[in-house]
Formats: structure tokens, C-alpha cells, sequence
């Protein structure tokens, strides 16, 4: 499957944020999460994530929702270090990755196993009711978003599934500090139901654990 993953992002080139090796550390966990629940990502952006977790529940039978309203974190709009001018919608004048979402989504042929959520992480997760085998965490940065997103997103993954997050970086030169400082929160709060399993690159996994694996 390697091998598969390798073959399309060498054919294809996706735009995105994220390491190969990082993306095989998601697809290795989706895949360990079938009877749990399903997967949800919180910024798919042109899909690059979305390809790693959406070949692991295609593979397994299971279900992604890829949720990001498409507009953009702060760092990408225009003016700022990681804006990119082919996402600029002329007619809207904002920046749009919907449509190179959906063009990713159709060259891996996921279109059966990813189910695009477009709207802001705070609006879905007010509704969200179902639990979850895998939770990725990649949106916005800022410290109140990171915040909401970890501690939000955290309620909703089963025992025995997987909260990952991205963009996990021990001092500021290496990177920004929130997505840290939001695990780091989730982790005093919630000492005893989260254990720190791996960490690929900036990526870590955190397992909820269930009432039997409780010390
Ligand atoms: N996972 C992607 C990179 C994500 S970049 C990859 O593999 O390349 C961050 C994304 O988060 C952006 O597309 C942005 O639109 C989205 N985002 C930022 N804040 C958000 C929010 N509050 N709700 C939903 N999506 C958000
Ligand atoms: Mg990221």
C-alpha cells in the first residue's frame, strides 16, 4: 500500500502540509480503527491528508468525513506567508480549496469513502453526535482555534480510538506553539483517559483509553 500511495502523489502533484511519513502514520492508524468508529479530519484542504486517511477506510470499509469550510486558515490568505494564488476565487475574492479538493478526491477514486463536510469546525462540532475511531486535527493555528478544535474535538472520539494532531512543535523555532499548548491542556484536564502513543514528525497520536486500560 506504500508502494499505492507512493505511485499517486508521484503522478499527482497535491498541494498541502504534510510529510510523507506523516501521512503514513495517519493511514496506519485509520486502518487499526475500523470497529471503532469512523474517521473525521479537521482541515483537508486540497486533500492531501484526505488521500492517506481516505485510502485506510476505503481499504478497511470505513467512512472519512474530511471537514474544512474551504476559506482558508489566516496564514493562507492573501498577503501572508502561505498564500497560494491558484486557490484565489476572482468572483468571490476569497480563496476557495474546495475545487482542488474535490479534483484530489476524484484522481484517488475516494469518492465512495470521503464525505466532504464543508463548514467551520465550531459548527459541526456543536452538532456532532456520532463517535469517532480517528479524530486528525490540522485547522486553523491560532491559539483559540487550536484550543477549541483538541479540547472539542476530544469529547467526541470512542475509548480505544485516536486523537492526531498536527503541527506539534516543543519550542517556537521550530514552529507555532498553540496546537501544543491546546494537547498539552487536553492532556492536565484529562490525565487519566488520553495516553501519548507516537509521535511521527510533527504528528502526534494520543489513544482515549478505555475503563479496562485505567490505572
Ligand atoms: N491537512 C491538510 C492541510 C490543512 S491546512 C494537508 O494535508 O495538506 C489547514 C486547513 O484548515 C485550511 O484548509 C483551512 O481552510 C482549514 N481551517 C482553518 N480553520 C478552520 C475552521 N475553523 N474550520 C474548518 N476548517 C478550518
Ligand atoms: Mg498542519
Amino acid at each position: 500500500m506504500q508502494n499505492k500511495l507512493i505511485d499517486f502523489f508521484d503522478s499527482h502533484a497535491i498541494k498541502g502540509f504534510l510529510q510523507h511519513e506523516e501521512g503514513l502514520a495517519l493511514y496506519r492508524y485509520a486502518l487499526k480503527v475500523r470497529i471503532v468508529g469512523a474517521c473525521l479530519e479537521i482541515g483537508s484542504y486540497c486533500g492531501k491528508s484526505t488521500v492517506y486517511l481516505g485510502l485506510a477506510c476505503k481499504e478497511s470499509e470505513n467512512t472519512l468525513f474530511a471537514v474544512d469550510h474551504h476559506g482558508g486558515s489566516e496564514e493562507h490568505q492573501i498577503g501572508e506567508e502561505y498564500y497560494d494564488q491558484d486557490l484565489f476565487d476572482q468572483t468571490t475574492q476569497r480563496i476557495n480549496s474546495f475545487p482542488w479538493f474535490q479534483r484530489t478526491i476524484e484522481l484517488a477514486d475516494l469518492q465512495c469513502s470521503v464525505i466532504p463536510i464543508v463548514t467551520s469546525s465550531q459548527t459541526l462540532a456543536l452538532v456532532w453526535q456520532q463517535p469517532l475511531g480517528l479524530v486528525f486535527i490540522d485547522g486553523g493555528h491560532s491559539e483559540q482555534q487550536a484550543m477549541h478544535d483538541v479540547l472539542a474535538w476530544a469529547k467526541h472520539v470512542a475509548n480505544g480510538g485516536y486523537l492526531a494532531i498536527h503541527d506539534i512543535y516543543a519550542t517556537p523555532e521550530e514552529g507555532g506553539q498553540a496546537p501544543r499548548l491546546a494537547m498539552e491542556k487536553l492532556l492536565q484536564q484529562q490525565a487519566a483517559d488520553w495516553q501519548m502513543v507516537e509521535q511521527v514528525g510533527s504528528l502526534v497520536f494520543l489513544k482515549k483509553l478505555h475503563s479496562s486500560e485505567l490505572g
